[in-house]
């Protein structure tokens, strides 16, 4: 995992309320922390990755995802897309 890499991350149990264990989309600063779309911050030391499909989404995160892909954005492929 490097600088700049989207990941899938949620905080760790305990951090937060299970309720706020949402999974956000977010790309990992120089501190090793996680700066999410919803614009949340994840401390390395909070921070839970996820691999592959699993969590609740964060609503806020999904969200602007899909208004970057709507403007013609085509960094992150859509769920579901025809390959
Ligand atoms: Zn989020």
């Amino acid at each position: 995992m490097g600088v700049g890499d989207v990941v899938r991350v949620r905080f760790r149990p305990g951090v937060v309320g299970e309720a706020a264990r949402v999974v956000h989309q977010a790309v990992v600063l120089p501190t090793g922390a996680c700066f999410s779309l919803c614009e949340a911050v994840i401390g390395e030391s909070e921070a839970e990755f996820l691999d592959g499909v699993g969590g609740m989404p964060c609503m806020v995160c999904v969200r602007v995802m899909a208004l970057r892909s709507s403007a013609g954005g085509r960094e992150l492929d859509a769920p579901g897309a025809a390959s």
